[in-house]
Formats: structure tokens, C-alpha cells, sequence
């Protein structure tokens, strides 16, 4: 049998049993479609440090391939359009599709299903749960966090899969050609990088050697540095580590060390997410909607200028332009900084949730569209929040969370020297003679 393997957001050869299915076949072809997206809330394309991760992921798949005799062909076109054409070509007699929950992933799927004349097996190999062990079903999935989690916390989770010894050959005449590097570093304040191996030494590193998980409750909220939460996230979202590497990792801890709180509260985060990747397959256009899963109204609005003030971080807060400039300089931003920069957009700025989502979309090393549509959506009040949204003290929150100011001042917080409102002859309409 002659098969194909689209990876999607399980870029990993181990625990991933979407192309574990494949590995008997007389011939296999690995292939990758790049995100393309057509512009939204303005924005095009991809942040330059969430490509060179998603680059470095798609490097290393490659190389560990290529061990095996293997290869992964990479191409810039909508799966739509090239998955038919591959079928066609190398005379594919089944396709196998890796896990990814989101609405436009869905759809993806559902087209690939009807263009195709052969059978698809879809993985579900995202989360730590099967749909069907989901009490109730996704037609009941909760719609907030703590049903949820109370529902799902004590179920088994299967035991990950060992990478697969070996994989049928390409078929002949598949052209593979090496990923580019492309041009950005990473910042010397994020010195992370895409790959299943850098993921698993992260994990050895935070977790076992450090142990820094033993004080994960209180160091969560630090806002930089690679000393507070797991900063397992990017590998999470790309799917180079899985997230039941990263559950039996933490149960392995916590039988050597002890469980504590804080173990209690990472497994609780992996819960979060899980949540969302559920909610996400059934909420489908919805995580996209202004008023979100609950359809409700927002008075709301678009200002140009202050959206752009608010990106490029020169805000009236110090502290929200700090975070602004370590998510554009780094790519990622901690839990705590998220919540008070998009806080600051939709409670300051009173601006549509939605231009702050698609501008972490685009620059977010991490960035998964049920993480990041359902805690934009959570923090907006139209979502899954039970309280209906969250507003912080920005003062505040710098006092807790940056009571010396190192970290704005080391990510240049300066408040804007612009006044918030310009209007100068260029602002009104000229008639043209
Ligand atoms: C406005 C906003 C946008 C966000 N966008 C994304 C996104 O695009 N991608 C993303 O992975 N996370 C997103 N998050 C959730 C959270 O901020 C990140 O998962 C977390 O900061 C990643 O850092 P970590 O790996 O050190 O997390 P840890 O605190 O170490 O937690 C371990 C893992 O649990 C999961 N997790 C933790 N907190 C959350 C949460 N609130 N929601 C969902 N999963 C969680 C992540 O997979 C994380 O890697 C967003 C949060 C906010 C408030």
C-alpha cells in the first residue's frame, strides 16, 4: 500500500500515533503545508521569530526523517489543492492527516474528504484525551474550565508511543528539498529553539535537573526569564512534544520528588489547555465571532492609531510597552503579560478583542488558535470566563509583577511621548480639484 502523512500540528515522530498508522506501508510520502492565511484584522503572514521556530520544528522533523531513510516535502500551497495532486501523482491508496482543532483545520479535512477518492485516516493526537473518553461527549463539552477539568482530571491517559523503528521508503520519484534556515535569530533573551530534541531537553532541563516545576505556583507569574513557568508551550503548539510527553514527564517527577501544589497546578495548565482544544473543535467559527461563544454585543470599536500605539508598544503604560516589545522582539510573552496587554486593549483601549488576537497570532512562537482565540475571548467577556471577563489594575499588576521596574526597563517601557489623540491637517478630507 502506498500512503501519504500530512503533519499538521503534531510535527514529532514519537507519541504520534497519526503517523504511527502509516509506518507498514510499501511507501510513504511525509508532507507539510505551510500556514497560509489570507489577511485578517489587517494583518498578513507571520512574525519573524514565529517562523524561524515553526522553520526549526520543520528542520529537525526533517533531519529525523531522513534518518530513517525518509524525507518531508514541504510546500507553500493549500493542502486542499496539493493533497489531490500528490494522490494523484504518486498514486496514493490512503492518506493519513495529523491532529490540528480549529475551525479552518476543520475544514481543511472535510474537503479532503470529499476531493478524495480514497480512504483518510484523521489522528487525534493533540491532547492527552480521546474525544471518546470525554464524558457526555463533545455535544456536551462543558463550557467552562472547572466542569470541565473535574469531568476529565481523573481519567486515564494512554502512555506515549515510542518514535517508530522505521518507516517505509519515499515513493519513487519524491523530490525532497532542505528547509532554509530563513534570517531570524533567536533573541539572546529567548534563546529557545524548534525541535522535538530541544523540547525533551527543556523538559529534562525545567523539570529534573532544576526542578524549577517544585516552585511552579509561585514563579508562573514571572514575567521574563526561563526560570518561572515550563515555557513548554511553543513545542506544545507545533506538537514537536506532545502533551502526554509532557503529563508522564510530570507524573514521573512527581513519583521521584513528591506531589505538591504547584505539580497539581502544571497538570491543572495542561488541563487549560486541553480545554480549549476541545472547545475550539466545537465552537468552529465562533472563537472568530466579536461576541465570541456567547454572542453577546460589544461596544467595541477599531482606532488605527491606537491598535498601532498598542503593537508596537507605545502605549501610555510603561509596563504594557515593556511586554509589547518582548513579544516582538522574542516571540513569546508569559501568562501574566498576556493578560495585561490584551487587558489593557480591551479594557483601556475599549478595541474590538479580535486585532489583539490576530496580532498575537501572528507574532506568538506558541500560537494555537483555541489557546489564543479562547483566552482572548475569556479575558473580552465573551467567552468561557464564568465571572464574564477580566479587567486589570495595569498599576497594580506592575507592583506585583515588576515592583523594581527591571523588567520594563529592560524591555524599554518608556511611556509614549506621543499624545493619545493627534489630529492635524492631514486628518481632514481635502477636496480634490
Ligand atoms: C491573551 C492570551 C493569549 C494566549 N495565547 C496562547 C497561544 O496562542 N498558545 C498557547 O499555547 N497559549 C496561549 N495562552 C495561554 C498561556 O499564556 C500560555 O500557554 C503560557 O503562557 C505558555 O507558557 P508556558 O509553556 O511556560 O506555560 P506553563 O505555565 O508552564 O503551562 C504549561 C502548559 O499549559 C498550557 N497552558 C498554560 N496556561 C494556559 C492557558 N491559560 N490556556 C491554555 N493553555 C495553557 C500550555 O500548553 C503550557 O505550555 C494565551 C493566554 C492569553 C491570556
Amino acid at each position: 500500500m502506498r500512503e501519504l502523512y500530512l503533519f499538521r500540528n503534531d510535527l514529532r515522530l514519537s507519541d504520534n500515533p497519526g503517523l504511527t498508522a502509516h509506518a507498514q506501508g510499501d511507501a510513504l510520502l511525509c508532507v507539510y503545508c505551510w500556514p497560509t492565511a489570507p489577511a485578517w484584522c489587517n494583518l498578513t503572514g507571520m512574525g519573524a521569530q514565529r517562523e524561524r521556530f515553526l522553520r526549526e520544528n520543520l528542520r529537525a522533523l526533517q533531519a529525523e526523517l531522513e534518518a530513517l531513510g525518509q524525507g518531508l516535502l514541504v510546500l507553500h500551497t493549500d493542502p486542499r489543492v496539493a493533497i489531490p495532486e500528490l494522490v494523484d501523482m504518486f498514486e496514493i491508496d490512503r492518506v493519513g492527516i495529523g491532529g490540528a482543532n480549529g475551525h479552518y483545520e476543520d475544514q481543511h479535512l472535510a474537503a479532503l474528504r470529499e476531493r478524495l477518492q480514497v480512504p483518510i485516516l484523521a489522528a487525534n493526537n493533540t491532547t492527552l484525551y480521546e474525544g471518546s473518553q470525554l464524558p457526555g461527549g463533545l455535544d456536551r463539552l462543558a463550557k467552562q474550565f472547572t466542569p470541565f477539568r473535574r469531568a476529565v482530571e481523573n481519567l486515564p491517559i494512554a502512555t506515549p508511543l515510542a518514535a517508530p523503528a522505521s518507516l517505509p521508503p519515499p515513493p519513487a520519484g519524491a523530490r525532497f528539498r532542505p528547509i532554509p534556515a530563513g534570517a531570524a535569530k533567536p533573541h539572546p533573551a529567548f534563546p529557545l529553539r524548534g525541535g522535538s530534541a530541544e523540547a525533551q531537553r527543556r523538559l529534562r532541563q525545567w523539570m529534573f535537573e532544576r526542578r524549577l516545576v517544585g516552585d511552579y505556583k509561585h514563579s508562573r507569574n514571572y514575567l521574563d526569564g526561563l526560570d518561572g513557568s515550563s515555557v513548554l508551550s511553543p513545542w506544545l503548539a507545533s506538537g514537536a512534544l506532545s502533551p502526554r510527553q509532557a503529563a508522564f514527564s510530570l507524573f514521573k517527577y512527581e513519583d521521584a520528588n513528591g506531589r505538591n501544589e504547584s505539580t497539581e497546578h502544571l497538570f491543572m495548565e495542561l488541563l487549560w489547555r486541553e480545554f480549549f482544544q476541545w472547545r475550539a473543535r466545537v465552537d468552529g467559527i465562533l472563537l472568530f465571532h466579536p461576541g465570541g461563544l456567547r454572542r453577546r454585543k460589544q461596544l467595541k470599536t477599531f482606532e488605527a492609531r491606537d491598535f498601532a500605539r498598542w503593537s508596537q508598544g507605545e502605549t501610555d503604560s510603561p509596563l504594557v510597552n515593556a511586554l509589547m516589545h518582548q513579544l516582538t522582539a522574542t516571540g513569546w510573552m508569559s501568562n501574566r503579560g498576556r493578560q495585561i496587554a490584551a487587558s489593557y486593549l480591551i479594557n483601556e483601549l475599549n478595541h474590538d478583542w479580535r486585532y489583539g488576537a490576530a496580532f498575537f497570532e501572528k507574532q506568538l512562537v506558541d500560537y494555537d488558535v483555541g489557546s489564543n482565540y479562547g483566552n482572548w475571548q475569556y479575558i473580552a467577556g465573551v467567552g468561557t470566563d464564568p465571572r464574564g471577563g477580566r479587567h486589570f489594575n495595569i498599576d497594580k499588576q506592575a507592583s506585583l509583577y515588576d515592583p523594581d521596574g527591571s523588567f520594563t526597563a529592560k524591555w524599554d517601557g518608556k511611556r509614549a511621548t506621543q499624545p493619545r489623540y493627534i489630529n492635524d491637517a492631514a486628518d481632514w478630507p481635502i477636496e480634490q480639484p
